[in-house]
């Protein structure tokens, strides 16, 4: 399986990181290395000084597709989660700088914590769920789906038409404004509505 990523989603953010906010979705990828389930502990990396947490809705494919238009989207997923897209900060300036990819910055082992999955039918308005994350029990960034520049829908069809979305692939769709750093002996919560879907520590 992979991740497919989409950066600059929430026009809030994309100004907090001085980030034009782009026409098309910026993509990236994460490997299958990157992912942490079950809640289970993030052990801070000793290459970033600067790791920065980005909460995020996380769609499940359901099934293969490739080309897929926006109005059949909808049927390539079934399940929404959460997940935090691990940002190593001091390394994506520095290469950004550079005018390199960034990709060791986003793509590295357990950079990417998955929650459990729920069915989307369990979601009035998919255009409308609020999701948060707190740090030590303080609100740090609290975002809804309404506020993303391309839904859930666009995400797939774009994407869609470099990569084939195959069963069990996953979709970072964007995180709201209020990165910051984690720190060890952090302990991270995050909440789908009012589900709490993420409890772990950072070690
Ligand atoms: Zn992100």
């Amino acid at each position: 399986m992979k991740i497919i990523a989409i950066g600059r989603n929430y026009a809030e953010h994309a100004k907090e990181l001085n980030n034009a906010i782009p026409e098309n979705p910026v993509l990236f990828l994460k490997p299958d290395t990157a992912v942490l389930k079950n809640n289970k502990p993030f052990y801070h990396p000793k290459f970033s000084n600067e790791i920065h947490h980005e909460i995020e809705v996380v769609l499940k494919v359901c099934k293969e597709g490739k080309f897929i238009a926006e109005k059949f989207a909808h049927k390539y997923y079934e399940e929404i989660g959460l997940g935090i897209d691990f940002t190593a900060r001091d390394l994506q300036t520095q290469l950004k700088e550079k005018g390199l990819p960034w990709e060791i910055s986003k793509a590295f082992d357990n950079s990417a914590p998955v929650s459990e999955f729920m069915a989307k039918t369990a979601f009035e308005d998919l255009n409308n769920i609020e999701f948060s994350l707190l740090v030590n029990d303080e609100l740090k960034q609290s975002g809804n789906t309404a506020d993303m520049i391309h839904n859930f829908d666009k995400i797939i069809s774009y994407a869609s038409q470099y990569f084939t979305l195959k069963k069990g692939d996953l979709i970072f769709t964007g995180t709201p404004a209020g990165v910051s750093k984690i720190n060890i002996g952090d302990k991270l919560k995050g909440y789908l509505q009012h589900t709490e879907l993420l409890n772990f520590e950072i070690k």
